[in-house]
């Protein structure tokens, strides 16, 4: 039988996928020797199993049982012991950080005599006791009896009557308790479980259910964290920050998270719980105020804070609880940070020793780099702000203001930019945080949950702005000098200074995209930091990156931006336009001749597109693809042409009938699976010999140009031969060298690759079309109609689409390469499709020893760091 529990002392930080990361580092924090409250971690394996077969495994209690045992007997009291109760909490914890996602339960063992008893423990402090009790009786009740939280918040809320929660006395909360076993009592039909023991155990599957609660599902799919993983559940003996104003409770950063500056950074909170922090009940202090209230634990904190960044060798946070002037530290973990302060702290740690420049760049993202490159205000000069708040999470936001989680989202649904207002967010505020290009709030620092939820999904947050006041209910909000922003009016968040503004603010680019545009402030710490991963990135590299490039513009970025070549020059692009009118002549020529003159015409076109690329190329390989989509996408809507048509009757014009007729007979019912690609070529006499003669001409004026001709949608290796045959005769005719292959984009091609190789000098993967045939999802439709569903289902985690499905399409791409190389060791292998700028797939090109991923322009620093990080990591899961 698995072992399903172990003490805190039995783990250590390498054990995540087991024990979660709070678990993980619980035990690597006792171990380390430092003040941590003994408990024990309920595995994931447990979970696991629980929520597959619906019952906890085996044996789990009686593990249970011996492990607390165990802990009763350390602490000297057992659990819900009537004169001096031993009380735990119950917490969540996955492998991957996902904050106030699932549940935990505080202050479990409390009855209705334990809770003399720990008065009595804690200096007759009846005030805290009773406080305590109702924790318990309100969490409890609503995580894992599913009571509506509002009424124990109503209840709450009328004791108070307007107070201080600091005002309540124990008299207040006595009576609390009875209202909220009044409320249990009702919405459940039972009495609150006085038995300590059945709390504890009622409390563990809650939080094995909290896996699947909808937020939760909905933020692994946000963060791409996998469904199957299950969190583990940490029990730990309470300690208390609400004992008096000689206790507390804080959250602290060992570096600033959103900027990486080096320097201890967090909030305090006297006389409160944890969740009072997150929750933003009283505005805290900052923690070099706890330096003031109490020296000797500030010190402590200080001198731990360094063992663990020392330790962890990067920015730690924390969560510790003073309790009448004695430290405990809660929980740590490797931060969250903004992608700025991310590149920043790498590059810091490297310079610093700590970590090898290897280590420095698997520790960025290029999903981070992707964010810096996010265009920021162009400065406030006209703008009106109106307020000013903490800096949260950094970019810059312009929206219509919506004051609820739901109108966030239909407002986003219909294609508006909206910024999320809030007094402060909660989890329940998530679907509208992803939905919104930006959220502020009024109240709450860098450590609320706006603040932390937005950092990790690298939205623009302004948090804390104190002067506003926040009216969800009338959807408006008021600033000073009487301003009011009422929903739908539009406003501008900087999530780098915290400045909010009425009105729209012209945004300008990055600094990090001057950077790479070979402008910009090279002094800038940012900037420096970014040059040197970049650097580190592209000498550890092995896949090269090109670029998605037809027009000179585009190539010319491209090479600014770090491209090695063009990886593909779709050519259909350079059929529109004024240029729509001689390919129209082609589809209607009804001779030999009038198709010659039309491709005679286009030619010179062309050549001259191929030669404004080739030199902004200067040499570097170009890989220009032959026709490829259906020519009538090239011809007038059906519709609208029949109706010009049939309006003008008698007097229809001869042209437009003649090109009707066209639209008709090349109408196709799938044309995506139709006449296109090699297939014009094969089908449409002269037309791919025009472009390949465009293409030698330009490189015979261009010198030092290294084209490659490329023909799209072949699925054997027969269409293949005819056309490269043609290309060659043309090449030796004007004495021109260039490698012809072929796209691998068919699943039949990547089935018979070995057949193909023979007539390719060259494979490159389009896999968006290899996707859509391998799947049988059409491209154009599929993502819109019902991937919501597909991802709801878990079919797959994200769209195959944006991400390789490696199972499936990668599949046949493994086989076509292997193939292919054994056909002909030296074939050059690429990807062309989408996937060539998405992270994951092309940590999938280089484990597939390809040699190149092209992509857009714009990602091709993405793929310049993600291919250098691949070759350093095997897998980028843990870096997350
Ligand atoms: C592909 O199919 O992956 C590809 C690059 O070609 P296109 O997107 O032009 O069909
Ligand atoms: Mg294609």
């Amino acid at each position: 039988m698995p072992k399903y529990v172990y003490d805190f002392t039995e783990g250590n930080k390498d054990l995540k996928d087991l024990l979660g990361g709070k678990g993980a580092n619980l035990a690597e924090m006792t171990n380390l020797g430092l003040p941590v409250p003994p408990g024990f971690t309920i595995t994931t394996e447990a979970c696991r199993h629980f929520l597959t077969e619906g019952r906890l495994p085996d044996g789990l209690e009686e593990e249970i049982s011996r492990h607390l045992s165990a802990l009763e007997a350390k602490m000297g009291r057992r659990l819900g012991q009537a004169d001096d109760p031993l009380l735990v909490s119950v917490r969540s914890g996955a492998k991957f950080s996902m904050p106030g996602m699932m549940e935990t339960v505080l202050n479990i063992g409390l009855n209705d005599e334990s809770v003399h008893g720990l008065a009595k423990q804690s200096s007759g402090n009846e005030r805290f006791a009773w406080d305590s009790y109702r924790r318990l009786i309100q969490m409890f009740g609503k995580t894992v009896q599913g009571i509506d939280g509002e009424l124990f918040d109503d209840a709450l809320e009328a004791l108070k009557a307007g107070r201080d929660d600091l005002d309540l006395e124990a008299a207040d909360f006595q009576r609390l308790v009875e209202t909220y076993k009044g409320i249990v009592r009702d919405q459940t039909g039972e009495d609150f479980p006085a038995d300590p023991h059945r709390q504890m155990r009622m409390a563990v599957e809650a939080v094995f259910r909290s896996w699947n609660a909808p937020r939760a599902i909905l933020y692994r799919r946000q963060e791409r964290i996998p469904a199957d993983l299950g969190t583990a559940v940490n029990v730990c003996s309470m300690v208390f920050g609400n004992c008096g104003m000689d206790s507390g409770t804080g959250v602290a950063f060992t570096r600033d998270p959103g900027t990486g500056h080096q320097g201890v950074y967090g909030d305090y909170l006297q006389n409160a719980q944890g969740e009072d922090v997150v929750a933003g009940i009283r505005n805290t202090l900052s923690l070099q105020e706890l330096e003031r209230i109490d020296k000797p634990v500030y010190d402590e904190l200080m001198q731990i804070m360094a063992t663990l960044e020392n330790h962890y060798r990067d920015l730690c946070d924390i969560e510790f609880t003073v309790e009448r002037g004695k430290l405990w530290m809660l929980q740590t973990r490797v931060g969250k940070r903004t992608a700025g302060a991310a590149f920043r702290i790498a590059v810091q740690l490297a310079e610093q020793g700590l970590i090898s420049m290897d280590e420095a760049v698997t520790r960025v993202t290029g999903d981070q780099l992707a964010q810096l490159m996010f265009p920021r205000f162009a400065g406030d000069a006209d703008a009106k702000k109106i307020a000013k708040g903490m800096n949260a999470s950094p970019g810059a936001a312009v929206g219509k203001a919506v004051f609820s989680s739901e109108r966030a989202v239909e407002l986003a649904d219909r294609g508006e930019n909206v910024i999320l207002v809030r007094r402060e967010t909660n989890p329940d505020d998530l679907a509208g945080m992803i939905a919104a290009q930006g959220v502020l709030t009024s109240r709450g620092g860098k450590t609320s949950h706006a603040a932390v939820v937005a950092r990790g999904m690298g939205k623009t947050c302004v948090c804390g702005a104190e002067e506003l006041e926040v009216s969800t209910q009338d959807r408006s909000f008021t600033a000073p000098g009487g301003v009011v922003v009422n929903e739908g009016d539009v406003i501008s968040i900087d999530g780098s200074t915290g400045a909010v503004y009425l009105g729209e603010v012209p945004v300008v680019d990055s600094q990090v995209v001057e950077y790479f545009e070979g402008s910009g402030d090279h002094e800038d710490e940012l900037v420096r930091a970014v040059d040197r991963v970049m650097r580190h990135a592209d000498g550890m590299r092995r896949l090269e990156v090109r670029a998605n490039a037809d027009n000179a513009e585009d190539a010319a970025r491209a090479r600014r931006f770090g491209a090695q070549g063009i990886g593909l020059c779709r050519t259909e692009h350079m059929f529109l336009g004024d240029r729509r009118q001689l390919v129209e002549e082609l589809i209607l020529a009804e001779t030999d001749a009038e198709r010659e003159r039309a491709l005679e015409a286009l030619r010179p076109l062309q050549q001259g597109d191929f030669v404004e690329l080739f030199r902004e190329m200067k040499g570097l390989p170009v890989t220009i693809r032959l026709l490829d989509p259906p020519l009538h996408e090239f011809l007038p809507d059906c519709t609208e042409l029949s109706v010009k048509v049939a309006l003008a009757g008698d007097r229809a014009d001869e042209k437009d009938l003649k090109l009707l007729a066209a639209v008709k007979r090349l109408h196709e019912q799938n044309p995506m699976l139709g006449l296109r690609g090699v297939r014009l070529g094969l089908v449409i006499p002269g037309l791919f010999a025009m472009q390949v003669r465009a293409i030698a001409e330009a490189a015979k004026a261009v010198e030092g140009t290294r084209a490659e001709i490329m023909i799209p949608l072949v699925a054997a290796v027969q269409e293949l031969e005819s056309v490269r045959d043609e290309a060659r005769a043309i090449l030796a005719e004007t004495g021109v060298e260039a490698l012809v292959g072929t796209m691998i984009e068919v699943p039949r091609a990547a089935l018979t690759a070995g057949q193909i190789a023979e007539a390719a000098e060259f494979f490159s993967f389009g896999t968006n079309d290899l996707t859509q045939m391998t799947w049988g999802f059409s491209r154009d439709d599929v993502e819109a109609a019902f991937f919501s569903r597909y991802l709801e289902l878990g079919v797959f985690g994200v769209s195959p689409f944006e991400s390789l499905d490696r199972d499936g399409v990668g599949r046949l791409v493994r086989l076509a390469a292997e193939e292919g190389r054994r056909t002909r060791p030296d074939i050059k292998l690429g990807i062309c499709g989408e996937h060539g700028g998405d992270p994951d797939s092309i940590h999938f090109c280089h484990e597939t020893g390809l040699d190149y991923v092209s992509c857009s322009p714009f990602r091709i620093p993405v793929a310049r760091l993600e291919a250098g990080r691949a070759a350093l990591v095997r897998t980028d899961s843990d870096t997350r």
